[in-house]
């Protein structure tokens, strides 16, 4: 039978538990009996099928063609096999490196999705424990409230005001009342719809109100979530716009390079005028190389990599990127809408100030309508409310022996838009009561008496209030957290729970403020924000003279004028909205919607906006900003799986850092692009112009060398470099701006043209000195000092590209990757022309030490080049 049509003890029976959820050690044998609780994993390709996949890139395939029919040539004209080999060691060598590069990605990916594994509440030993949802067993009891995902499939046990949204399931998102109640059906055999089984939770649906019990009935791949998993499991991993860009670029060069070689193949015929089947090969080998190591195929792969090694680097600074695009968005982010509690304070509340007629009542009232917990004397559970628990205990009414006396019946929980919360109790002359607290203009406004100075409890007018509202002030404006408390008292216990119902007509009893320092870091991370052209804005719950006090503190404004109310929003649109969120940075009393209404205006004046959320509301104004960020201590499942990003830390400085990362990692791939573009220029035209004249001056071994080689490496020492100095001194870039602006299209042409010409310039000088003579010959020393150059300058070029704008010899840091990948190469190159073997197969003389020297001369060319450059383009730009 279905557990929707059973009762709570003949569930909880079944399932072997009781109300009080399993012991850890049952758990523990569930665990390894039954498995975890997640849907299956989309089956892994393995490895050979990965080889076999990559097998099928295009360029790999025009290779195995070209060894093919090098291998028939070679055998009908008893050659040598030697290219055949080298065609086929790339081919090996670049598969191998590109499943490493992927198989790298992928880990990334994977290890981020370790970080941000859900966890839940649950009882285990009697005791509230958080535990990674995935090792939730069947009869374990899981406590959920406003704002938590539902872990798995379960039958309510405890509910209190208990609302569940299950739209990922039903469709439908209004939110469903959830009660422990039997579901009475006539026919027991017959199946009732899954939206109408108020008694359940469903895995895959969320908690948006209240609070409840209820025990595991299905896990993983049985909950009705798992029935429909497989739909699920197919999702395209998303492309960012960066990945696409690179793509782009990726494909266009691949058509002009193709283009190119074509025309490299027949002017290689037409110029020779030679048509022997050896000749037309080479010809052709030197087309197919050409476009294989001009091709820059890798680029998107080297793109991915960097992404992922900065989401590392990120989360390292308590930065969990969600989404991979939201790296790249970062870098241009104009507008920082943080939230107040917890974000730029420490949310480390404490009760500094009351004012009240009947404190003690006052501190009754705070301690009971409370959900925080006293163990051992002192307060476990919200900061706020952990704060007044600990007041009440400091005056001498501890909350564990308060509870006992006036046990709790009924509630209406805390929600951001009412900013207030009650509880009913019973009280121990067997009467009703019911205390409420929250924000001093709430409560007033539901308050119709107060206790006056005598004690008495007196009719509430507004010259009263206005006075209780100008004490208010006062208390705000010192930056303290205002937090006031009413009660009222019932013959009997309440029909309903619902908030019209019962709160109105309340005494008012006073209010306590409390101090919540800043973080210290912030006012340094605000700093950096505005040297960054970066806005901050704070848009808070709390009062406006508390938020406006922060702000100041923090330095987000400068004058109270500068804060604003959330409600003074309301009924603003177009150009008015638009003036007013530009003159105001504080945004206080705010509600879940407002915080939409000022994303959407930030972006319609297209800047890019960061927002964060913790509560269950905040969803929508998350998942509207540009980078939506989550709390990773205070926030809710609910806006942790609708956001970009999770601090782990909550705090602000760390939105700043990760920007700082992000900007940096852009900076980083636009660095790899030139260089990588830029060396592939290079190989095009001096491969062209050899054609031209008629003469080899690379062979098409040695061009595969060189892009093995020397274009993998380097580009992604490059993709590690450090943050340059002046990185949050600069504004943000647009973020329609092209990899390619601020001049680095003309740098690649003109860096690229100009390597080419070292490289030829080393082919005449090598042949000069071999044969005495200037004139259009082979030469094998030309050759040899060609493929030196070639390297080398590639090599002293990814140096100068540690920067694209400033001088490598202004640079504090240092790229040991990049020094790494230059030795290695360095080495290579040395090993391929000087060992005898080698230098054989890819037909080298083995120079002499000047002509080594001069190569090595001329290769470091690049790098007063480039310097001279940069430092012309800087100029021009002042
Ligand atoms: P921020 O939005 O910057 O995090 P906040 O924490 O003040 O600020 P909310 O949590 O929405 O924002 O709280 C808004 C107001 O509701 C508070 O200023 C306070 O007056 C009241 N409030 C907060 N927590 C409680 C609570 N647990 N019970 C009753 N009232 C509360």
């Amino acid at each position: 039978m279905k557990e929707y049509l059973k009762t709570v003890d003949e569930t909880l029976n079944e399932l072997n538990t009781t109300a009080n959820g399993l012991t850890e050690k049952e758990a523990k044998e569930r665990l390894n009996k039954f498995g975890l609780n997640k849907l299956d994993d989309p089956p892994k390709e393995g490895l050979v099928k990965k080889f076999f996949k990559s097998l099928l890139d295009p360029m790999i395939i025009l290779l195995l063609g070209a060894a093919l029919i090098s291998l028939v040539t070679s055998i009908i004209s008893h050659d040598s096999f030697s290219d055949v080999i080298i065609i086929l060691v790339v081919v090996i060598i670049n598969t191998i490196l590109s499943m490493v590069q992927e198989n790298k990605a992928e880990n990334a990916i994977e290890s981020l999705k370790e970080m941000t594994k859900a966890t839940s509440k649950v009882i285990r030993d009697g005791v509230i424990k958080t535990v990674k949802s995935e090792e939730l067993v069947l009869g374990d009891v899981v406590v959920l409230e406003a704002g938590d995902s539902v872990p798995a499939d379960c039958r309510i046990i405890e509910a209190h005001s208990l609302k569940a949204e299950e739209a990922a399931l039903t469709g439908e998102s209004v939110p469903v009342n959830k009660i422990i109640d039997l579901i009475n059906i006539k026919d027991n055999t017959l199946d009732i719809p899954l939206g109408d089984r108020t008694n359940m939770l469903y895995s895959g649906s969320s908690i948006v109100y209240g609070r409840g019990k209820a025990v595991v009935v299905a896990k993983g791949m049985d909950t009705e979530m798992g029935k429909i998993a497989t739909a699920l499991q197919n999702t395209i991993e998303e492309k960012t716009p960066l990945q696409e860009k690179m793509a782009e670029i990726s494909r266009l060069l691949t058509k002009i390079v193709i283009f190119i070689s074509i025309v490299v193949f027949a002017v290689g015929l037409i110029k020779t005028g030679s048509i022997t089947g050896e000749h037309i090969l080479n010809t052709f080998l030197v087309a197919v190389a050409l476009a294989v190591a001009a091709i820059p195929e890798g680029l998107p792969a080297v793109v991915t990599i960097i992404l992922s090694i900065g989401v590392t680097a990120m989360a390292k600074r308590n930065a969990l990127i969600r989404k991979i695009s939201a790296v790249e968005t970062l870098g241009c982010t104009q507008v920082i809408c943080t939230d107040k509690t917890g974000t730029l304070t420490q949310n480390k509340m404490t009760v500094v100030k009351h004012s009240s007629n009947n404190e003690k009542l006052m501190a009754q009232a705070f301690a009971l309508c409370n959900d925080a917990k006293l163990v051992d004397g002192w307060a476990k559970g919200e900061p706020t409310e952990a704060a007044l628990v600990n007041y009440a205990n400091y005056i001498g009414l501890p909350k564990n022996e308060l509870e006992k006396e006036y046990p709790r019946i009924g509630e209406a929980p805390f929600d951001s838009v009412r900013k207030m919360m009650s509880t009913i109790h019973k009280t121990p002359d067997g009467k009703i009561i019911q205390y409420t607290k929250g924000a001093v203009e709430s409560l007033l406004s539901k308050s119709t008496y107060y206790v006056n100075s005598n004690g008495d409890i007196e009719k509430l007018t507004e010259e009263v209030k206005n006075k209780i509202m100008k004490n208010n002030k006062e208390f705000a404006d010192e930056a303290l957290r205002v937090l006031s408390a009413a009660y009222k008292v019932y013959d009997k216990e309440p029909e309903n729970y619902d908030v019209d119902y019962i709160e109105k007509d309340l005494i008012f009893l006073g209010f306590v403020g409390m101090i919540d320092p800043c973080r210290e870091e912030v006012l340094d991370a605000v700093k950096n924000c505005k040297s960054a052209g970066i806005r901050v804005i704070m848009i808070t719950g709390d009062h406006i003279d508390t938020a406006a006090a922060i702000g100041k503190k923090i330095g987000i404004i400068t004058d109270s004028s500068q804060a604003i109310t959330g409600q003074e929003i309301n009924n603003l649109e177009g150009e008015e909205l638009i003036k007013c969120i530009n003159e105001h940075s504080v945004f206080a009393r705010v509600q879940p919607e407002h915080k939409t209404k000022i994303v959407n205006c930030l972006k319609q004046q297209e800047n890019i906006v960061a927002m964060t959320g913790d509560g269950v509301n905040d969803a929508p104004s998350i998942k509207s900003a540009d980078i939506g960020i989550s709390m990773g201590i205070t926030g809710t499942d609910v806006t942790k799986s609708a956001s970009d990003m999770v601090l782990a830390d909550d705090n602000f400085a760390t939105i700043v850092n990760a920007v700082e990362e992000g900007r940096k990692i852009y900076d980083n791939i636009r660095k790899v692009l030139q260089f990588q573009l830029s060396t592939n220029v290079a190989e095009v035209i001096y491969v062209f112009i050899a054609s031209m004249l008629g003469i080899t001056i690379v062979t098409p071994a040695q061009l595969l060398w060189i892009n093995m080689v020397t274009d993998s490496t380097p580009g992604l020492a490059l993709g590690m470099e450090k943050a340059e100095g002046k990185l949050m001194k600069k504004k943000p870039r647009k973020s329609t701006e092209s990899v390619l602006a601020h001049g680095a299209g003309a740098s690649i042409v003109i860096h690229g043209l100009i390597m080419a010409l070292i490289v030829i310039c080393a082919f005449f000088i090598g042949q000069y000195i071999e044969t005495g003579n200037y004139g259009i010959y082979e030469s094998k020393d030309g050759v040899t000092m060609a493929f030196l150059v070639a390297n080398f300058i590639e090599m002293f070029y990814a140096v100068s590209m540690r920067s694209q704008n400033n001088s490598i010899f202004t640079m504090k840091n240092m790229n040991w990757w990049l020094v790494g990948s230059v030795i290695i190469t360095i080495l290579l190159t040395l090993m391929v022309i000087y060992v005898p073997f080698l230098s054989n197969v890819f037909e080298f003389n083995p120079i002499s030490l000047k002509e080594f020297l001069i190569g090595l001369g001329l290769a470091f060319l690049i790098i007063p080049i480039t310097e001279i450059h940069k430092a012309l383009v800087r100029k021009i730009a002042k």
